[in-house]
């Protein structure tokens, strides 16, 4: 019998347990799954970042960590987990609402839309967009997220850049790597996509520096995490109109305090980190698939180099 402590909290498990039990019913497995276990006694922990399971010392038998979110920036330091960690890659779920959010976005920075849905005074003044590909956007992380939607976009026409830490060869895009190319990608970005995870290494990532490498006028969409911009240099960048507006989904502290100056900015559009949820039945089959190959002996997908911090 395979024990599997749901340990992402009491909300989450009222929405995950039934699909979870179909899920796991369909890979045959003979599985016990609760959302309370002896520690002792559990095989698999199924966690999101904020579980009140934070040492993990007690759990020897804990075969692999299962994170329901994409980004692990939370656990990856926890020094009692010692076993795998997967996080979530959902092509049915999480990379379709990413796609969704980032070309919807990028095409309204891309068409102009704004002025049209605020023109309440009733004025006639077209300004025609130009076509996407004479707009170059560039993607900065090229993983499962970023590459689904430089395909998306450069299907649409627009010419994507994207940059990543490791070389890589995508037909059709234009890659760069590593912090030698990190200029490269910026200095064609008229629309700039933020996908890359939340690291040492990428903490302020976008600061006065960086930002002053793009084109006067370009427009930032953040869904990735909110320390990757310095928030103080993206708000001099936004007045001094190196950067004409910033989508931001993601923010150094979630909820946006209040006060925040992002919220009152004519420049800045806060989405309440929604570009992209963790869709419940599609999530629960990538759960129960890992689960299945681990207690198959095969190799767990979607592994964490908890190293790199992603
Ligand atoms: P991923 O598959 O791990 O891809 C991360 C990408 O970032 C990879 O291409 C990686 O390069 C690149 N990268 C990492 N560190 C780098 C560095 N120092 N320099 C250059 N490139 C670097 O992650 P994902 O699934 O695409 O997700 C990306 C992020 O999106 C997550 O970490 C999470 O923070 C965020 N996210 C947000 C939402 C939301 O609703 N707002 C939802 C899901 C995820 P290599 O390919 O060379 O390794």
């Amino acid at each position: 019998m395979t024990t599997i402590l749901f340990a992402a909290g009491r909300r989450l498990w009222a929405e995950y347990e039934v699909p979870l039990r179909t899920a796991l019913d369909a890979t045959g497995l003979d599985y016990h799954l609760t959302c309370e276990a002896a520690p002792e006694t559990v095989d698999y922990v199924i966690y999101a970042p904020g579980s009140r399971l934070q040492d993990f010392t007690p759990y020897t038998r804990l075969k692999a960590v299962l994170n329901l979110w994409a980004g692990v920036e939370k656990i990856t330091g926890n020094p009692t987990l010692t076993v795998p960690l997967a996080r979530m890659v959902d092509a049915e779920g999480l990379t379709q609402g990413m796609v969704e959010y980032v070309t919807g976005h990028v095409l309204r920075h891309h068409l102009g839309m704004d002025a049209y849905i605020t023109n309440t005074a009733r004025e006639w003044r077209p300004v025609v967009p130009p076509l996407a590909g004479e707009r170059p956007v560039t993607i900065l992380g090229l993983g499962t997220l970023g590459l689904a939607c430089a395909e998306a976009l450069r299907a649409l026409g627009f010419p994507v850049t994207g940059w990543s830490r490791s070389v890589k060869t995508i037909p059709g895009i234009t890659t760069l790597h590593g912090p030698d190319g990190l200029a490269g990608a910026l200095r064609s970005a008229e629309i700039l996509v933020l996908l890359l995870p939340d690291t040492a290494a990428t903490n302020d990532l976008l600061d006065a520096k960086t930002l002053a490498q793009l084109p006067r006028g370009a427009v930032i969409v953040n869904p990735g995490r909110g320390p990757l911009i310095d928030d103080a240099a993206l708000i001099d960048a936004l007045d001094s109109g190196q950067i004409a507006h910033a989508t931001l989904d993601v923010f150094r502290t979630e909820p946006l305090p209040a006060e925040h100056p992002f919220w009152a900015h004519p420049k800045v559009t806060v989405t309440p980190h929604i570009a992209s949820e963790t869709r419940v039945p599609s999530a629960s089959r990538v759960i129960a698939e890992n689960i299945r190959r681990g207690e198959a002996g095969e190799p767990l997908l979607h592994l964490v180099d908890r190293d790199a911090g992603y």
